[in-house]
């Protein structure tokens, strides 16, 4: 089993941590926060017995799991540090599991911490400098390392060494410091953000999918299982059904009935009770929430379905574009909702007919940016 520390606080500073942290101080806890990828702060203890400890335990990614098994497997046989790895994805798919998976699996300690916190070379370099030969440092949201940060962790990730400059101006003297061989793993959102240097120093840079329902009702039970819940199969497909291919919302909305089914029913969950535990917190049937309808629903009501830029459409829905951006249209856009196109966010006949409403015809002749 390995071994972990958190060397520096996550930051909190998201908009779901306030949403949650206003939420919670008013008393309400409501369907957005319910359905948000975001670990919420009372998920974090539950979220650690929840947490899959090695490669054959984490459902579904088989491919990336392929690619895993092979460069931990070889470096076992060399006796060398694994090759830096970069996971990128939505949040609550998995990132952060992977990397204490990795570390498990080498029997490594491992060393967390983010981008943001990050905030001089300085305080890299003495993370860096604490690091034993094989250990594992894990670095969430890596796209928000500040550039002078990022330009340490060059060398750093390349060369086992990194420069440290002592005093300013003429008078500056750089001295090199040798570092143990130790293995980098980045999570982040935004891949588009990452520099192409950094990008680079990575041996394997891995998307992480969408779950797949079948993955997600796998996930459900487990989770049940965990939790001593009594669930039947009906049951964990209508909440995996609901999960937006999230396996942080599959556990989150699974906690969620059961606790209906304690309060209203008899503490099982069939079909029947997780449909109904599921429409008493508002979350509908393709699993959006009230904040990701929102987005539809500004699309189609007030902007004619589009297009729109994205910043227009963030201040319609209140929200900080990133997030807009990060954790609501990727799921409206693998629903087949919503669309990216050259001039703005538009919404698909679907996205009307997921509404009520009538789409407005259109005529890709006199609209052809929409198609592009
Ligand atoms: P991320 O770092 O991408 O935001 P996490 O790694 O924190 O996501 O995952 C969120 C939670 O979802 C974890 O605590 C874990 O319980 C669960 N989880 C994620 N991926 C899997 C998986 N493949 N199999 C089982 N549970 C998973």
């Amino acid at each position: 089993m390995a071994r972990s520390e958190v060397l520096a606080p996550l930051p909190e500073g998201d908009a779901a941590h306030a949403a949650h942290a206003a939420a919670t101080a008013d008393g309400a806890a409501d369907a957005a926060e319910l359905l948000s990828p975001d670990q919420l702060p009372s998920e974090r203890q539950g979220e650690a017995g929840l947490r899959p400890g090695s490669l054959a335990e984490f459902v579904g990614q088989s491919e990336l799991k392929g690619h895993l098994e092979v460069l931990l497997g070889a470096a076992g046989k060399r006796r060398e540090p694994v090759d830096h790895l970069l996971f990128a994805g939505p949040p609550g798919l998995g990132k952060t599991t992977l990397a204490h998976i990795v570390a498990n699996e080498v029997d490594a300690y491992l060393h967390s911490t983010s981008g943001p916190a990050l905030e001089r070379g300085g305080d890299l370099a003495a993370m860096l400098s604490k690091l034993e030969t094989g250990d594992v440092l894990f670095i969430d949201e890596i796209h928000r390392l500040p550039r002078p940060v990022e330009e340490v962790l060059y060398s750093a990730m390349e060369d086992f060494r990194v420069d440290i400059v002592l005093g300013k101006g003429p008078a500056a003297r750089s001295i090199p410091l040798d570092l143990a061989p130790f293995t980098l793993v980045g999570a982040t959102t935004r891949t588009g953000l990452l520099t192409g240097p950094l990008r680079d120093r990575f041996g394997l840079v891995s998307r992480l999918d969408f779950y797949t329902a079948e993955d997600l009702v796998r996930i459900v039970d487990r989770s049940a299982r965990i939790f001593g819940v009594r669930i039947d199969s009906g049951g964990a497909v209508q909440i995996a059904g609901r999960s937006r291919g999230t396996p942080r919302i599959a556990n989150r909305l699974l906690r969620q009935v059961r606790d209906f089914a304690e309060v209203h029913r008899d503490g099982r969950i069939d079909s029947q009770v997780a449909a109904d535990g599921l429409a008493f917190f508002g979350v509908d049937e393709i699993g959006l929430d009230r904040a990701s309808r929102a987005v539809i629903e500004a699309l189609c009501g007030s902007f004619g379905g589009g297009p729109v830029g994205l910043a227009t459409l963030a201040i319609a829905v209140s929200e900080p574009t990133e997030t807009v951006e990060d954790v609501y249209e990727p799921y409206l856009i693998q629903q087949g909702l919503l669309m990216r196109t050259p001039r703005g966010r538009v919404a698909t006949p679907a996205a009307w007919q997921h509404l009520g409403l009538d789409a407005p015809r259109r005529n890709p002749d006199s609209d052809p940016g929409l198609f592009d």
